[in-house]
Order: C-alpha cells, then structure tokens, then sequence
C-alpha cells in the first residue's frame, strides 16, 4: 500500500500537513475499551488522518493491529500491519465479520493496553470480514491464521470487548482478579 508522508503537491499548490502524531494508547481499564465505537458515515480527511495517526502508532508500538478506540477515538477503524509476513497493511474502516469458519484454533495473543501479558485465546481459524477502504470502497477480505486472528481481536474492540472475556471461565475471573491488584 502505497503511503503519503509528505505533502503531495497538486495542481502547483502544496497541500499543508501536520506531522503524523503517536497516540497515546490507553490503559487497560479506561472505560472507552468498553464503549462500543460509532460507524462511520463518510470517509472525510479526519478519517483518514486517523488512519494515518493509527498507522504511525501502530509501527511505533510494533503491534500487528490497532483499533481506533484503544487511543481514545470511539470510532469504527482498525488497521492491521502483517509487512513481517509478506501480507501488507490493512486500513479497514466499519468491518463487519460476515462469516466464521474452519473450526477454532488456540493461539497466543497480546494487546496494546495490556502491555506484557499474553493470554491463549480461542478464535475462528478463518473469517470473511467486509469493510470500507480508506477510499470509501467496498472489499471483502478472506482471512485465515494470524490474520484472522488479528481481525477477530480489533474488531472485538470497536465492540468493547477486550481479548480476556475471550478466556474460559475460570481464567477470565482468575485474570479480573490479577488486574485489580
Ligand atoms: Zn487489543
């Protein structure tokens, strides 16, 4: 994916841009982790200046995947950084799992607002999400392994649902516990 840092010039004319910020990612029990995020209706420079803001975040925090509510913004937009598996980045706007399939599969995962901890968690093996791309077109993406994976986890938190009320039972309460300490 082709990326835009500097101001482009266009019709003679340059473009003035503010530097691409890092965002503050949140602590684990900031109530905005728990809102469900608002769709987005029209795809306007502020939307993809989050993108864009997302992106710089994301490869500053050497995460694979970021949802705009784990920095504060209670918006439907994830974007997911698998360049270290050859699969590219991913700039999803409103995704929507469409279909789960393949059975389910247990895999080590981590978070950005939970810095440190790695929980196993049991996920669909492959899922076929829709989305809006940054230019506000329709895509359909089949996904299976990490990928899956990753769009399971972000996805979930534009619903304020964190990976450990992924957790049986018996370890979600154990891990509650372990974050009141
Ligand atoms: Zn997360």
């Amino acid at each position: 994916m082709v990326e835009s840092r500097s101001p482009k010039p266009l019709m003679g004319v340059r473009i003035p841009q503010s530097p691409l910020m890092i965002l503050e990612v949140r602590k684990s029990n900031d109530p905005i982790l728990r809102k469900k995020s608002a769709e987005i209706l029209e795809i306007d420079g502020q939307i993809a200046r989050i993108i864009d803001d997302l992106k710089e975040t994301l490869k500053k925090s050497n995460g694979v995947g970021i949802a705009a509510p784990q920095v504060g913004i209670s918006k439907r937009i994830i974007v997911i950084d698998l360049t270290f598996i050859k699969q590219g980045i991913f700039e999803l706007v409103n995704p929507k799992i469409i279909k789960k399939s393949g059975g389910r599969g247990k895999d080590e995962e981590g978070c950005l607002n939970f810095p440190g901890v790695f929980l196993t968690i049991k996920r669909a093996k492959e899922v076929l999400v829709k989305a809006k791309n940054r230019e506000g077109k329709e895509i359909d993406i089949k996904a299976q392994g990490l990928f899956a994976r990753v769009l399971q986890h972000e996805i979930d938190h534009l619903d304020g649902i964190l990976f450990y009320d992924r957790l049986p039972l018996l370890k979600r309460i154990k891990f509650r516990k372990s974050l009141k300490k």
